[in-house]
């Protein structure tokens, strides 16, 4: 196909203020391929971006860092994946040469943020996929299994990111897993336990949201303390202090939790006692994002059925409604779980 010269994207102009606009379409760098974006969700944090408070983040900004779509170009240097191939993102490119990078923990690369070395946060320090073409570096390419539609497969990073906090608590079949955080990372980590074959996942959380929890859970709970003491593994996706000492009190002695949900800087952990941790036998893990190609692993399961995150896209917007899909997911209108835009619609 022979590219327009302008798309239509979602503008983070400056913070505080969004726009969609018609920009100059991407050209792929070398190692980069150009993505027709099919579907794009948006994520609480997208929040933190559009409020100027994620140090990386330039303005104007393309935001967009969930999302999937096919194969139109490759840029020099590369040569596969063929043209028309469908590919699902992952959010975390490494430089590649750093100790963390060889160790697989491009999540962590010791040169965030510098482009010049080849690391990309997509979304976060380049332009991401609310947009109807985005460039991404090859690496951060996952394709697609058949039986994955473009719309499930937007959910690529997220998937990996429920399935690394599982990792991270060496979860073992028959367990009792507990779930703080009915957001959208939280229900796929309780899908994914289920599959793994836990024993028991109940999710923590509140509102309506708890509501579509069922349907994830043997058993969905607002108030946590009768179950103090009872969790094999806990993980946590709520980011906030009261989940973390939820989690933390959750936990039976000897067993693990895993502290994936407050990825930003300012929230404090109070008011948990010591012996909690020491004399409980703790394993306190954190969690951030999504390494190892850990998502690859995650749409497999997606391929097999086990995990359903259709019904956790709660929302669909064409793109030039972004005011309106933003509105639904921060207000958290019905219930809203993830938003989806679809920029090939109009
Ligand atoms: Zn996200
Ligand atoms: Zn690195």
């Amino acid at each position: 196909m022979s590219l327009p010269l302008q798309m239509t994207a979602v503008v983070f102009e400056r913070p505080g203020a969004f726009a969609v606009l018609r920009i100059p379409t991407p050209r792929p760098t070398p190692g980069h391929a150009l993505v027709r974006v099919a579907a794009s969700m948006i994520c609480a944090t997208d929040r933190k971006i559009l409020a100027g408070t994620f140090a990386g983040t330039t303005f104007p900004h393309v935001p967009g860092h969930e999302f999937s779509g096919e194969i139109v170009t490759l840029g020099p240097g590369l040569e596969a994946p063929p043209i028309g191939t469908r590919v699902g993102v992952e959010v975390h490119v490494g430089c590649g040469a750093c100790d963390r990078c060889r160790e697989g923990l491009y999540n962590l690369c010791l040169n965030y943020g510098k482009r010049e070395t080849g690391h990309a946060h997509i979304g976060f320090t380049v332009a991401g996929g609310l947009a109807e073409f985005a460039s991404v570096p090859a690496s951060a390419l996952h394709v697609l299994p058949d039986s994955v539609s473009l719309e499930d497969g937007a959910w690529t990073d997220n998937l990996g990111v429920a399935l690394w906090a599982l990792e991270r608590g060496r979860l073992m079949m028959g367990e009792r897993v507990s779930v703080v955080g009915a957001g959208a990372i939280g229900l796929c980590a309780a899908q994914l336990a289920r599959a793994l074959g836990a024993r028991e996942v109940v999710v923590l959380g509140r509102g309506e949201r708890l509501g579509r929890a069922k349907a994830f859970a043997d058993r969905v709970v607002e108030d946590a303390t009768p179950l103090f003491g009872t969790f094999d593994l806990v993980v946590e996706f709520a980011g906030t202090a009261d989940a973390g000492r939820d989690a933390i009190r959750l936990a039976r002695r000897g067993g693990r939790v895993v502290l994936g949900g407050a990825t930003g800087q300012g929230v404090e952990l109070s008011g948990i006692d010591l012996s909690t941790i020491v004399r409980g036998h703790l394993d306190i893990l954190g969690s951030v994002a999504n390494p190892k190609r850990v998502s690859g692993r995650a749409l497999a399961l997606l391929a097999n059925g086990k995990i359903d995150v259709r019904s956790l896209t709660t929302h669909q917007f064409p793109l030039p409604r972004f005011s309106d899909a933003w509105a639904t997911f921060t207000e958290r209108r019905d219930g809203a779980i993830r938003v989806m835009l679809r920029p090939q619609e109009s």
